[in-house]
């Protein structure tokens, strides 16, 4: 905490600092070099986002067996070391600066690909309870800045959970389908719309998937997935 504090001070004080390194950073929130050592999720699989072992991007063998139900999923960055950090700084330690240039590594991500961006970017929702508790949805804070970079709207109250769901950890990935099962609504006005779900990490991938199957039921033409990081 003390240090989350400590970095999130030094970031709006002395603003030209490498939020990693605290080397001099002329213009980001981290240095070119620091940009350069993030684990970058490249090669990795077209549908699902999974990091491969080699190049090049390819459809994997999961997604060949049981298509995802989205269409697509982007990750930017593998979950490990400086970025797993700065995702749990955000999350339990409410360090929106690590928000920022996680996102900007999304946004930057996003852009290379050069293909059509969706109409609406929808945060994934946290359940009410765990909204409360936490004071913040850390999926929002990420897509408010990739969503202005990019100038996608986003809509925040389009999607919701219907119930809170048990803790995923632990559970194996039949039972965190189950779990998920119906546990989100979707507004009808995605409908017809190209639509990206946007969260913080994808893990197993099936809260998204379950978001996916909630924004297909509702009308969606497409579902993206976008993540700052991918487990
Ligand atoms: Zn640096
Ligand atoms: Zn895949």
């Amino acid at each position: 905490m003390v240090d989350g504090l400590r970095r999130r001070l030094r970031g709006l004080l002395a603003a030209p600092v490498c939020l990693l390194c605290a080397g001099p950073s002329a213009a980001d929130l981290i240095c070119s070099g620091c940009r350069d050592d993030l684990p970058w999720n490249s090669p990795a699989c077209l549908r699902c986002a999974q990091t491969l072992p080699t190049p090049p991007d390819r459809v994997c063998g999961d997604c060949l067996n049981a298509s995802p139900m989205f269409d697509r999923a982007i990750a930017a960055l593998r979950y490990q070391g400086a970025v797993a950090r700065a995702v749990q700084q955000l999350k339990y330690n409410a360090d929106f600066l690590a928000a920022r240039w996680l996102a900007d590594a999304l946004t930057e991500t996003i852009r290379a690909r050069r293909q059509a961006l969706p109409q609406i970017l929808i945060p994934v929702p946290l359940h009410d309870s765990r909204l409360r508790r936490r004071g913040f949805n850390q999926a929002q804070e990420l897509a408010k800045r990739v969503g202005g970079a990019l100038n996608v709207p986003i809509e925040p109250l389009w999607a919701r959970r219907t119930r809170s769901t048990a803790d995923q950890i632990g559970l194996d990935a039949a039972a965190r389908r189950r779990n998920l099962r119906g546990a989100f609504a979707v507004d009808a006005r995605v409908a017809r719309l190209d639509v990206a779900l946007l969260d913080d990490v994808m893990t197993t991938g099936s809260t998204l998937n379950e978001l996916a199957r909630a924004c297909r039921r509702a009308g969606a033409a497409s579902v993206e997935v976008w993540t700052t990081a991918r487990a």
